[in-house]
């Protein structure tokens, strides 16, 4: 692979995947390090707002997703206790579509359209620790594990993207050794077959429950045959607190029916059909003041990890994908101040969606009076005026087309 075109990436996640596709369709090519040595389909559903999926279009990752992908009609809110419903925010938008798919299917269609590009080299089992920037470029340093044994490796390139993730190992080499701090909140989820549910929660829509320092989240997956259930809750209770950030840690279901014991019996008896549980402890990335140095930047979770309440986390490590490629395409023999154009363009609106994900948290979780009034308010503007609150995420598209 001839180096004076390669740009290494660090995670091989839906950020560092969608990277590889966009930087070589710029004419670069990409050796994408994982420090898994098995990619596998953690996590279970994820919604893909019209910003994600015109940038998967674009790539040609959509083929491969659509016959899996579920498009919902829009948001049905219903409130916790009487289950009755608040409004319906319609997702329609003309150019491009809203998703609901299953994080296995988009990680296949992502490792699939990779796989048939000569220009990108996926290595697998090889942990990136640190590196170093030199006036050809970067040296990553990385460990690859071989059965019980660690050997050093180092890999070169032009440049460094850095997409592994909330706990990134490579951040602190950007000069960043912030960690992320615990919300006490916990996401519960789950995935039912969906010929185990009420008929109603099997139609193409996102159904978001509000209640007391609670909500529910469910949509169909998988083509519609099973129904993803996110349950998030204030306090951190019924997980093993030893079990750190793996997504397949089991929840005991026991703790989550007793917390939503006063829902509706229709929500109730949702979480009740759920085969089992896993458990993610959310946490908080505080906003970072720079994001890269010289040819090396942060991209994704790493970079912003945002809250799922505005479901935006995945969709904005794939407008950062294919910010970046158009960035350093542009600044082919600048490539650092390609990273910093990137970063110029991104910082305000992750940081944007990052405090509106916060906020939407506190506002699906108004306890008692507050949370009627918080219903009240929903109904009373309808769902077109809500709609529109969503227009500046999902109508953007990437620099060249604005
Ligand atoms: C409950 C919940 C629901 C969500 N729902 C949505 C949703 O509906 N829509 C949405 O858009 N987003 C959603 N998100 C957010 C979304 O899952 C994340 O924002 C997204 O996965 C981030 O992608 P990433 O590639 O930046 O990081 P990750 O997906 O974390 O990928 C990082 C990769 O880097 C690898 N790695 C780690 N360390 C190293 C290293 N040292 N060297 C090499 N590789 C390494 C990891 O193994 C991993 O493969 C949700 C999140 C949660 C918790």
């Amino acid at each position: 692979m001839a180096r004076s075109r390669t740009i290494i990436i660090a995670g091989a996640g839906i950020g560092g995947l969608t990277a590889a596709l966009a930087l070589t369709q710029q004419g670069f090519r990409v050796v994408v390090l994982e420090a898994a040595r098995e990619l596998t389909a953690v996590g279970a559903g994820i919604q893909l707002s019209p910003n994600a999926t015109r940038v998967l279009e674009a790539l040609d990752v959509s083929p491969r997703l659509a016959p899996f992908a579920v498009a919902p009609s829009g948001v049905n809110v219903r409130a916790a206790r009487s289950g009755r419903l608040v409004t319906h925010i319609g997702f329609d938008r003309k150019d491009a579509p809203y998703w609901s798919v299953h994080r296995g299917d988009l990680q296949r269609a992502l490792l699939e359209t990779a796989a048939d590009n000569e220009d990108i080299v996926l290595r697998l089992g090889v942990s990136v620790a640190d590196h170093a920037q030199h006036v050809h470029g970067v040296t990553v340093a990385a460990t690859v594990t071989c059965r019980t044994v660690r050997i050093m490796t180092e890999e070169s390139g032009i440049a460094l993207v850095v997409a592994d993730g909330l706990w990134s190992a490579v951040r602190g080499s950007l000069g960043h050794l912030i960690k992320p701090k615990s919300t006490r909140r916990m996401a519960w989820r789950a995935t039912i077959p969906a010929a185990q549910v009420d008929p109603a929660w099997r139609k193409a829509a996102v159904t978001l429950w509000l209640g007391s320092n609670a909500h529910l989240v469910h949509y169909p997956v998988r083509g519609g045959d099973v129904i993803n259930v996110v349950a998030i809750v204030e306090d951190a209770k019924g997980r093993d607190p030893k079990a750190g950030g793996s997504w397949s840690m089991p929840g005991d279901a026991t703790v989550l029916q007793a917390r939503f014991a006063t829902w509706a019996p229709a929500a109730r008896d949702l979480i009740a059909a759920a085969p089992g549980w896993q458990c993610w402890p959310l946490y908080d990335l505080p906003p970072l003041p720079t994001w890269g140095r010289g040819v090396a930047t942060l991209l994704g979770d790493a970079a912003h990890a945002t809250l799922p309440f505005l479901a935006q986390g995945g969709a904005l490590a794939i407008e950062d994908a294919a910010e970046l490629a158009v960035q350093l395409a542009r600044h082919r023999d600048d490539l650092a101040g390609g990273m910093r154009a990137y970063e110029a363009a991104r910082q305000p609106r992750t940081a944007r969606a990052v405090r509106e994900a916060a906020r939407n948290g506190r506002i699906y979780h108004l306890p008692g009076p507050l949370g009627f009034a918080r219903n009240r308010v929903m109904a009373g503007l309808g769902g077109e005026r809500l709609k529109k609150r969503y227009d500046w995420l999902y109508d953007w598209r990437v620099s060249r087309e604005q």
